[in-house]
């Protein structure tokens, strides 16, 4: 008999007690929106803010309503302008070339590398046609980010980073977030921190930050932000920014408050699941599996490996194979874009680009999450799955 697993890919863990009891007594004040405060009281979500703020070392937080929306407000935040150019990840998720074209920006695409990161030869090729760079850390994978920095430095080139996935993650001991001169972090289900839909904003500009929370909807009650400059920052902006609303709620940022202390524990948990995968995986031939530098310090929410030498029919059976016996792997390559996933070439709201090094890649990448209801007994019958899987294909 073959093994099949019987576990839930999309289950998350339920939220602490003590995140359950924050959200009731928000429930039982009635106020819910981030202004709507007693005299005296920070309220959850500037605290949640500066709690966020410190724990990746910048200046200044502002919670939003999405991780989506903080790409679009970091890209306004630095005046972006219709139909400029901005750099970003031909390999990434449909809400970065979204946010890049919800403000009538153009995507300029760059190449990725077998490790998923963005590739820096090309990076360096296309530097002179753009001042952003919306560097997206898909599913985690960070590049060089010392090289990275010292292209976009030499080119004067803006980068703004996309954390969905290196929430708690770095490189060389320096938080994921924090090389950009601004990041952008979701609080989305599906990545480290849950409260269903939100995200936040930070950086250590004074006036980015003051622009931020005035597009994010703050009717003039910048005086109620905690993580934010002085007044007068405002005196200007006030007058010439829209209001573009997308702030967090108490709700929100009351569960979202003690999953953030717990952040570090659930990486190790993470990584474990992760390293237990990708042990089994290790040395199959015909698995390409993504090099980790030990200077990036990850988080294993999700893995990824890759097919290279794998037809388009082989890889979909595989992934039918696969998924009859309980394990669901998501294929970027599919050429309809499906559940999550899609590549640029569907993304038709922008302009075709050739990307040829990336076709390659992401055609033979799959894609899998790790959710912490797993445990490590989980993982191993998911790896022998998908190793039995390969084996038998590569063999015949
Ligand atoms: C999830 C995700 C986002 C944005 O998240 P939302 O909160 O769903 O808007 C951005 N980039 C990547 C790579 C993501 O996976």
């Amino acid at each position: 008999m073959m093994e099949v697993f019987k576990g839930n890919f999309t289950q998350q863990e339920p939220l602490p007690q003590e995140a359950i009891d924050a959200a009731v007594n928000v429930l039982t004040t009635g106020r819910l929106h981030r202004y709507n405060l007693k005299e005296g009281d920070a309220g959850e979500v500037s605290s949640l803010e500066l709690e966020f703020a410190k724990s990746i070392g910048a200046d200044f937080c502002l919670a939003v309503a999405s991780g989506g929306y903080a790409l679009a407000t970091a890209l306004r935040a630095i005046d972006v302008k219709p139909a400029q150019k901005v750099l970003t990840n031909a390999f990434t998720l449909a809400p970065v070339p979204g946010a890049i074209a919800s403000i009538n920006a153009v995507p300029l695409l760059v190449e990725v590398t077998e490790n998923l990161t963005i590739d820096l030869d090309d990076l360096e090729a296309k530097a002179p046609q753009s001042e952003v760079l919306l560097l997206s850390h898909m599913r985690g994978h960070i590049c060089d980010m010392e090289k990275l920095m010292e292209i976009t430095n030499r080119h004067d080139i803006k980068v703004i980073e996309d954390c969905a996935h290196t929430m708690g993650a770095g490189w060389n001991d320096k938080p994921s977030g924090s090389y950009g001169v601004i990041g952008c972090f979701s609080t989305q289900t599906y990545k480290h921190l849950n409260s269903g839909e939100g995200g936040f904003l930070t950086t250590n500009d004074s006036s980015i930050i003051a622009k931020s929370i005035a597009l994010s909807g703050s009717y003039m009650m910048f005086d109620k932000h905690l993580s934010a400059p002085e007044k007068n920052m405002f005196e200007a902006i006030k007058y010439e920014t829209p209001n573009i609303s997308g702030r967090m709620d108490h709700l929100r940022a009351a569960i979202l408050r003690p999953q953030l202390k717990k952040l570090d524990k659930k990486v190790i948990r993470w990584n474990k699941l992760y390293r237990t995968v990708e042990a089994i995986l290790d040395g199959v031939k015909g698995i390409f599996l993504i090099e980790r530098s030990s200077k990036e310090l990850f988080v294993g929410s999700s893995f990824q490996f890759l097919l290279m030498d794998f037809s388009y029919s082989e890889i979909q059976s595989l992934v039918t194979s696969c998924r009859n016996r309980g394990v669901e792997l998501k294929w970027f390559g599919k050429d309809e874009p499906h559940g999550y996933t899609s590549k640029y070439d569907s993304w038709k709201y922008i302009p075709a680009q050739e990307m040829a090094k990336s076709d390659r890649i992401i055609n033979s990448t799959l894609d899998m999450r790790l959710p912490l209801t797993f445990s490590v007994e989980d993982c191993r019958i998911i790896a022998t799955i998908i190793r039995q899987e390969v084996e038998a294909r590569v063999a015949s």
